[in-house]
This record gives structure tokens, C-alpha cells and sequence, in this order.
């Protein structure tokens, strides 16, 4: 809500990146620092790391659980990502964008195409790169939460999650986390001034002029 009765859509935020570009970090801090914002909390069948809370992070879920979810078309998106399972919920979204709500995704090039056929017009899509793929392998050392195997499986996926990259709005290059955080909250003010979000403008400039 802004002056004169003019009130906005809720934004969809997309946010993809090869794992370990940073993503779940700038999620973070976005969410920290912007209270109109909140986040799209996914399900999945990947094990809990250690620094993961149940409800917060993910939802943790059986194989069959996820399937069945899947199938009473709970889902508003889902796809395996190095493979697991993830899917994001369909009720908290429609609630959110129906109250003019904004919500940031942290969901992988699949999810980021369901969504774009399915609500094009509320979605901003930004995809994060690594400035060098030797440090996007450090930085998944650095975070220690996964086996080198896994590691090793969310690397070789890196090229061709990265090769996506020119389906999104956005780009930027985490090389700096907080240029790389200034550039996402410059994208998210800009995006909520659009005209088209805002409803309420032909009446507000109507009597401006009057
Ligand atoms: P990260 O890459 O370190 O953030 O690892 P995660 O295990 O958190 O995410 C694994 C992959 O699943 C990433 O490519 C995410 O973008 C993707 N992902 C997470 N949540 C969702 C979701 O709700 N839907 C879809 N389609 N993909 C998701
Ligand atoms: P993703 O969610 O994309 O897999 P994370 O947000 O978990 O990535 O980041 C991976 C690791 O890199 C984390 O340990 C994080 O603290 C670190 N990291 C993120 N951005 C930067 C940056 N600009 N410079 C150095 N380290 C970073
Ligand atoms: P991680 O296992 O590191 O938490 O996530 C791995 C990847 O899965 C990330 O790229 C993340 O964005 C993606 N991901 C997480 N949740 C979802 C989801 O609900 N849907 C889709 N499509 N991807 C997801």
C-alpha cells in the first residue's frame, strides 16, 4: 500500500544459481533486512543438513509424502534437483500474492520455468553466477554441510544449471556480497514502482490534475 489508495501485486522473486553461488545467503539477508518480503518455504525429500530447522529452511519429506503432495496437486511447481525432490507449496503463494504480499523463491531453473508459465506477469526472475567456478568449488567446501559426494554431484550440475542463465530478468555476479546484496535490493525497489503492479494510479492522477 502507497499513497492516495494506490496498492500493489505482490511481487514472485525468482532466485536461481548453480549451488553454492549464494543464493541461500542473499535470500537471507533479504529477508532480514525487508519486512514486506516473505519467503516461499519448499518441500523436499533431500536430507535436513545440520544448520537446517524444519519449517524454516524446508519442509523435510518422505519420498511417498512428496508423491502424494505431488498428486492431490498441492504443488505449484516441483522438480529433482541433483537428485532429490523439491517442490513449493500452492496455498502460502496464492494467499500471499491475493494480499498483495511479496515472495522470494529459492527454486532451481525447472521451477523457475513452471512458475513463469504460470504467473509470468508477477514473476522476477534474477539469476546469481559465481565470478569463477574455483570458487564456487571452494565456497561449497567452505560451507561444509554436504558430503564430498554430494559436493562433487551439485558441481558437475553447475554448467547446466548455469546454462539458464539467459531465461532470467536479471543477472548478477556474487563476487562482493554486498554489492551482490545492493543489487538485489536495487531490483526489488525499481520492480515495486512498476506501473503496471500498481493499482489505483489512473484515480490518484486523476485528481492530481483536476
Ligand atoms: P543450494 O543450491 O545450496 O541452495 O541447495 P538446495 O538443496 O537448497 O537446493 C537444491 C536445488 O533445488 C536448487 O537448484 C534450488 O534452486 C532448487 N530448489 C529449491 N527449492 C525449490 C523449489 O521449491 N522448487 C524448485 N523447482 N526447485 C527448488
Ligand atoms: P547457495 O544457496 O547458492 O547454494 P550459499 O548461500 O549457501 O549458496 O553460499 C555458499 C557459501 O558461500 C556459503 O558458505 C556462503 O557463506 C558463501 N558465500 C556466499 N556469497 C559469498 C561471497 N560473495 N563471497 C564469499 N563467500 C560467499
Ligand atoms: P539445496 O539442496 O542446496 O537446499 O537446494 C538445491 C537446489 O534446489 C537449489 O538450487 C534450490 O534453489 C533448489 N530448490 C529448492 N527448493 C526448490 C523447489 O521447491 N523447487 C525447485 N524447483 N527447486 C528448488
Amino acid at each position: 500500500m502507497t499513497s492516495g489508495g494506490i496498492q500493489r501485486r505482490g511481487l514472485m522473486l525468482v532466485l536461481s544459481s548453480p549451488s553454492g553461488a549464494g543464493k541461500s545467503t542473499i535470500a537471507r539477508t533479504l529477508l532480514e533486512s525487508d519486512r514486506e518480503i516473505g519467503i516461499s518455504v519448499s518441500v523436499t525429500t533431500r536430507p535436513r543438513r545440520q544448520s537446517e530447522i524444519e519449517g524454516v529452511h524446508y519442509h523435510f519429506v518422505s519420498k511417498r509424502e512428496f508423491e502424494r503432495l505431488r498428486d492431490s496437486d498441492s504443488l505449484l511447481e516441483w522438480a529433482e534437483v541433483h537428485g532429490n525432490f523439491y517442490g513449493t507449496p500452492r496455498e502460502p503463494v496464492e494467499k500471499a500474492i491475493g494480499e498483495g504480499r511479496d515472495m522470494l523463491f529459492d527454486i532451481d531453473w525447472q521451477g523457475a520455468q513452471q512458475l513463469q508459465e504460470k504467473m509470468g506477469a508477477d514473476i522476477v526472475s534474477i539469476f546469481i553466477l559465481p565470478p569463477t567456478m574455483a570458487e564456487l568449488q571452494s565456497r561449497l567446501h567452505r560451507r561444509a554441510e554436504d558430503t564430498e559426494e554430494v559436493i562433487q554431484t551439485r558441481l558437475a550440475n553447475s554448467r547446466a544449471e548455469i546454462s539458464h542463465w539467459h531465461e532470467y530478468d536479471y543477472i548478477i555476479v556474487n563476487e562482493d556480497l554486498n554489492t551482490a546484496f545492493d543489487s538485489v535490493q536495487s531490483i526489488v525497489k525499481a520492480e515495486r514502482l512498476r506501473r503496471e503492479r500498481r493499482h489505483g494510479l489512473f484515480d490518484f492522477v486523476s485528481v492530481l490534475v483536476e
